[in-house]
């Protein structure tokens, strides 16, 4: 027989969809069905099929032995999309200031800032910019009622951790483990039911309502649905511009209109966008006005939660570079979520791996393929599907020679 998948596994956690995957596998095999996989995810390509055809614009321009086709791609496309997703393990190819995903997209005119005076590197001794000490959270569940089929769920569980000024601290774990909750805490969008968070030396729980104001314009939100983020009914330029105003960024309303303009350019969106609503722009678009938004406040500290998550991976490299490049001109800091592992060590400086509301480790993303990591961690690891065999870990290829 004949089995059509269709991203069977896209909305799926690393660890659930190789699961899937294998099960599907065994299944075709014990039962000699044949199947026509469709994904956009090299990995599981690389993990699952034999052979492989490449779609662009409706046409086929390339099909081979996967092995064949991954290894030495023959058409200029899928070269850039392979070359467009991070891959885990190869971290030491890319490191430093000038990490980069080749883009995809057709080149996107922004504007450049010159790089603020550099920041020092952030130094562990350094003052972090975010402290949180043991903070929990905990959900009722089953809420007005008070009989027995309440329950309650420990979202967050007694989680310290240091942002240092100037890092990418990458959050990773599977879904449910509570890191959107952990960024919400953060910003005291949720309040604790344990636990204390800081910011810039700040207790939240001390701060009046003033400096409470201040803090929400220091410390921003991107969040991986850029739909539901923006105001489907406002034109895009307003949603930047109010909070200018409201958090006293802008002194009037002309200024608010200016820092617009400028924002949306720095994202790689032309000025006059901002007269568009949001349903005018294609997904990785809207997710640059969210971008936009969140910098045009001049943040210190910005909370990507899983900002690409719901894009495929040539907009995902574009924003991925996107991110880089304006972390260094405008000196930010990054709290980066994700469940994409190699996106996570491609990305950030430290990383922390949660599960079931802990923080179980933090380490140096240059030390992920070090021993003594944790089981979680070496579980999300064998749980990423490489798309090249040799990438499965530095020291592998090393000893493969
Ligand atoms: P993640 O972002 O890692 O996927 P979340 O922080 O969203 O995890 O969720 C952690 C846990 O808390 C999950 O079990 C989730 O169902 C629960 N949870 C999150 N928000 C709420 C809420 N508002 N009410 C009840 N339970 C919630
Ligand atoms: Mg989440």
């Amino acid at each position: 027989g004949l089995l059509f998948a269709d991203g069977p596994t896209t909305a799926l956690d690393a660890t659930i969809q190789k699961q899937i995957l294998d099960l599907l596998l065994d299944l075709a095999a014990e039962t000699r069905t044949a199947i026509l996989l469709i994904t956009h995810d090299f990995g599981v390509v690389s993990h699952t099929s034999s052979r492989v055809a490449v779609m662009r614009h409706g046409a086929i321009v390339e099909v081979g032995e996967t092995a064949q086709v991954l290894a030495a791609p023959s058409h200029e496309y899928t070269r850039t999309l392979i070359a467009s997703v991070p891959e885990i393990g190869q971290r030491h190819l890319q490191g430093g200031r000038e990490r980069r995903l080749l883009d995809a997209a057709p080149a996107t005119q922004r504007v450049h800032l010159a790089d603020r005076p550099a920041a020092a590197a952030p130094r562990a001794e350094d003052a972090p910019i975010l402290t949180l000490r043991e903070i929990s959270k905990e959900f009722v569940l089953g809420g007005l009622g008070t009989g027995h089929d309440r329950s309650v769920v420990r979202a967050v569980d007694a989680v310290s951790l240091e942002v240092r000024r100037g890092e990418i601290f990458g959050l990773i774990g599977e879904s449910g483990s509570g890191k959107s909750t952990l960024a919400r805490l953060s910003g005291a969008l949720l309040p604790l039911t344990a636990g204390s968070v800081t910011f810039d030396g700040v207790d939240l729980a001390d701060a009046d309502a003033a400096t409470v104001r201040q803090l929400r314009r220091r410390f921003q939100y991107v969040f991986q649905d850029a739909t539901t983020a923006l105001n489907p009914r406002i034109k895009v330029g307003d949603q930047i511009a109010r909070p200018l105003v409201r958090l006293g960024k802008a002194a009037n309303r002309k200024e608010a209109a200016e820092l617009t303009r400028r924002a949306l350019e720095l994202v790689g969106l032309k000025a006059g966008y901002g007269d568009r609503y949001p349903r005018e722009f294609s997904g990785g678009q809207r997710q640059r006005v969210v971008i936009a938004r969140a910098i045009a406040l001049e943040p210190e500290l910005l909370v990507l939660d899983e900002p690409t998550s719901a894009l495929d991976v040539s907009t995902q490299a574009t924003i991925l570079n996107l991110l880089l490049d304006l972390k260094h001109e405008l000196n930010l800091t990054y709290l980066f979520i994700g469940h994409n592992l190699a996106v996570i060590e491609f990305v950030c400086d430290r990383i922390g791996v949660m599960q079931h509301g802990s923080l179980l480790e933090t380490f140096s993303a240059d030390d992920l393929f070090q021993p003594g990591r944790h089981p979680a961690t070496r579980a999300l690891l064998d749980s990423v599907l490489p798309i090249h065999a040799h990438a499965a870990s530095p020291e592998e290829s090393r000893a493969r020679g």
